[in-house]
């Protein structure tokens, strides 16, 4: 179907004017073309709903948008291709129509699953502090499974792609933008025994990180990783959003040939640069396969290690992996050709 016919479809189906009645007076802050693709938006969740790509409630999002959208606007924002603060979702105006629609969909779902406690801005598994690294993957995630769900298109295979910065570093996946974010999220996930479809609901739950928190916290997860806590793993991944964004400012000449001293998102000083940057990343996804060989059983390890082969970004920390699973494999295979003698 192409973007004209959808209008179309969306306009007749009565979802635009039901989407348009639930913000009642303050119309004037949000152009139609917004109204249209807010009702895609709500679309695309109730469809992806029924071929069982999530439990959101579509009806139950709908009437969150009121409360969370109050104003969208466009203008030039240079590289960027929409932001979100405080409830305004300001979009490029240099964007085609395309680009536009997918864009939007990771600015809505930002703007969904923002709200304030205390004064402080949570979004997603962001508490303010941390965790905006997960927060970025999955509104990528969330925005490109809807967007082709609403084009009836199939997702776009996975493909590689060298890290910014990063030329050791590969990442594997169908998103346009955040694969590396991407690609540790589904990491994290698989390790946990999550699907990525579950952990994407969960950035829509206010209760959402805690509930990964305490799943991660568990007293196995804690045994034997190089990270005992789940805050400090989002700590780390900060830090490898923070060097990113210089990065994209134009600064990896600087963060090649020594330490900056950056202000992290989390308000805290550190030392930054590209060989930091590598080193954090490593140790995240060694720590992350471990953990996915130590405290899944076999079957599951089984049927996942290739997903999480597919995950880990450099060849040594694929081989580390290969090197467990086929550990623990062997003995299961010894093991059960040893019971049927
Ligand atoms: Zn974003």
């Amino acid at each position: 179907m192409n973007n004209s016919e959808r209008k179309q479809e969306l306009l007749e189906s009565g979802l635009v004017d039901s989407i348009k009645s639930l913000f009642q007076i303050k119309t004037g802050n949000i152009p139609e073309k917004y109204y249209i693709l807010m009702a895609d938006y709500i679309d695309s969740i109730a469809m992806l709903h029924d071929v069982g790509g999530t439990n959101l409630d579509a009806l139950e999002i709908a009437r969150r948008l009121p409360a969370t959208v109050e104003e969208i606007s466009e203008k030039d924002l240079g590289g960027i291709y929409g932001v979100t603060e405080r409830k305004k979702i300001t979009m490029s105006n240099l964007l085609g129509e395309d680009a536009n629609k997918l864009y939007f969909f990771h600015e809505l779902t930002h703007a969904l699953q923002t709200w304030e406690e205390k004064g402080i801005e949570h979004c997603g598994f962001s508490n303010g502090h941390n965790g905006l690294f997960f927060a970025e993957a999955s509104a990528q995630y969330t925005a490109e499974i809807l967007y082709h769900i609403s084009n009836g298109t199939a997702l776009p295979p996975k493909t590689e792609r060298t890290v910014r910065g990063q030329p050791g570093h590969t990442t594997y996946s169908f998103l346009s933008e955040y694969q590396l974010n991407g690609n540790i999220l589904e990491l994290f996930a698989t390790t946990i025994g999550m699907s990525l479809a579950d952990i994407l609901d969960l950035g829509f739950d206010r209760k959402g990180r805690e509930k990964l928190e305490n799943k991660y916290d568990t007293e196995n997860m804690l045994a034997g990783s190089l990270y005992p806590s789940f805050d400090e793993l989002m700590d780390d991944l900060e830090m490898v959003y923070d060097i990113d964004k210089a990065i994209l400012a134009g600064h990896a000449k600087l963060l090649a040939e020594r330490p900056v001293s950056m202000q992290g998102t989390n308000g805290q000083r550190f030392y930054g640069s590209l060989s930091k940057q590598d080193e954090l990343i490593t140790k995240a996804e060694q720590n992350l396969s471990a953990a996915f060989i130590s405290f899944n059983d076999n079957d599951y390890i089984e049927k996942k290690y290739h997903l999480v082969e597919n995950c880990l970004t450099t060849p040594k920390l694929k081989q580390n992996l290969i090197n467990g699973a086929e550990i623990i494999l062997r003995e299961q295979e010894s093991f059960q050709s040893g019971m049927n003698k």
